[in-house]
């Protein structure tokens, strides 16, 4: 059976290579009637951030990308930990380890010194299992580290192929002295825990698999398939910085109010695993999942580009269905009228090919006017409004020549009158929208 996971840290804002990593993930369990499930690993505690499990969540959700298991979730299940750490130390994989961080900063600085890797010296594998066990138990911190010989790890990544890494390092920490474990055990245990058939995750964790397999085989268990997908990058040669706040999925959703499915289009395209991928297309969920090939996926990474970004946010306002982008507009803004939105979303599918950012029908937003009534500014000298008596621009011309003040002047207070904003769309437009009988309508509440 397939079993995939995705298997964030609650520590921040969900990175966008976050997203596609839960994306993937979805995609493969779909296309092969397998489970998504959702782990939050939650281990290192001094990282957490408040809400970041409950964003995580309503991410998900806002993707529909919903999993059908979980959360699991890590903190509540250090019991799990500890036992694994304790059956390595039974067979003689791990041991406890009471060195001091005075000793351990002595190791490092000396090795600095004479210009090699630090390493830590294996100096408490000396101790007998059975006392340690009893000066731990006797109150004496400790942590189980995992005995990591000098060694070669090979094994076949489902993107990258062919892996081999030399593994040369200090016997990692399993355990920490708080009871807590470590990244490498908590996500080992509980892929086998779980049965996760495939890992796939972003290929910053690549470089961690040697050390998982070593891991699995401590334990004598057999290890998932792994899939490490390529990462999201600014430019062939950029990473995404951390300051940037389009690394993070909230801008999409929150700032730019794209809708989802145009982000998870961005997110297949270039060699991502779609078969025969149209770039002119623009996919369902269901359609994606049913060209999902992962023999396809690419090793190329996938550059943020804002013009094939907002190419898909035209699309995706243009193909999603209505109830979809209601449903997007009410929980942005707040709103249940479904015949305005209805007929904002027409007026913009058929008049504005440009519109894309949901963000821009918020109240201050070049189209806010649309779904929001302002008053805004005040018009002056409202006399000459009434003359006005069809909203014609012809009408508007004339009105203006025959008081002697610009047209453009006229057109301004037309528009402080109609949607109480100087600046803004053209008056034609605004009248093409509202219809002339709004118009009396608003322009007589301001006389
Ligand atoms: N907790 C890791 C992360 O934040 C999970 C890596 C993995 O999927 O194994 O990405």
């Amino acid at each position: 059976e397939v079993r995939v996971r995705f298997a964030p840290s609650p520590t921040g804002q969900l990175h966008i290579g976050g997203l596609r990593t839960a994306f993937f993930n979805y995609l493969f369990a779909k296309k092969y009637g397998g489970k998504f499930i959702l782990r939050i690993e939650d281990t290192d505690q001094t990282r957490l951030v408040k809400g970041a499990q409950g964003q995580i969540s309503n991410i998900l959700k806002h993707y529909d990308l919903e999993p059908d298991e979980g959360p699991v979730v890590q903190s509540e299940r250090l019991n799990k930990y500890r036992d694994a750490a304790e059956e390595l130390i039974e067979n003689g994989h791990a041991y406890r380890c009471f060195c001091s961080s005075e000793r351990l900063d002595l190791l490092r600085k000396t090795a600095a010194r004479n210009g090699e890797i630090p390493k830590y010296d294996r100096k408490c594998a000396n101790i007998d299992k059975n006392e340690a066990l009893k000066m731990s138990e006797n109150g004496e911190k400790c942590v189980i580290r995992l005995k990591l010989d000098k060694q070669n790890v090979s094994f076949k990544d489902g993107v990258f192929g062919d892996i081999n890494q030399v593994i040369d390092e200090s016997d990692a920490i399993l355990l920490k002295s708080d009871g807590f474990p470590t990244y490498h055990l908590a996500n080992v245990v509980d892929d086998k825990d779980m049965k996760i058939s495939h890992v796939i995750r972003g290929m910053e964790w690549l470089s961690s698999t040697g050390k998982h397999h070593i891991l699995y085989k401590s334990f004598n268990w057999t290890p998932p398939k792994y899939l490490h997908l390529s990462l999201i990058m600014r430019t062939a040669t950029k990473k995404l910085s951390k300051r940037d706040s389009d690394a993070y999925v909230d801008y999409y959703n929150e700032k730019l109010g794209v809708l989802p499915l145009a982000i998870l289009n961005m997110m297949i395209r270039n060699g991502s695993g779609i078969r025969n991928f149209d770039p002119n297309h623009f996919y369902s969920i269901s359609e994606m999942v049913e060209n999902f090939d992962p023999e396809l996926l690419g090793r190329r990474n996938l550059l943020l580009d804002s013009d094939i970004l907002h190419k898909y946010s035209r699309m995706a306002f243009q193909n999603s269905s209505f109830p979809e982008i209601y449903r997007k507009i009410c929980e942005k803004f707040g709103t249940h009228d479904e015949e305005k939105v209805r007929k904002v979303v027409e007026f913009l599918r058929a008049k504005e090919e440009n519109f894309g950012n949901l963000s821009e029908l918020a109240e201050d937003g070049p189209f806010g006017w649309m779904l929001f009534e302002n008053n805004g500014e005040n018009v002056e000298d409202t006399e000459i409004l009434k003359k006005i008596d069809s909203w014609k621009v012809e009408k508007i011309r004339e009105v203006a020549k025959s008081h002697g003040i610009p047209e453009k002047k006229l057109l301004e207070k037309c528009r402080i009158a109609l949607i109480g904003r100087k600046k803004g769309p053209p008056v034609s437009e605004i009248v093409d929208f509202l219809g002339e009988d709004e118009c009396y309508r608003r322009i007589s509440e301001r006389l």
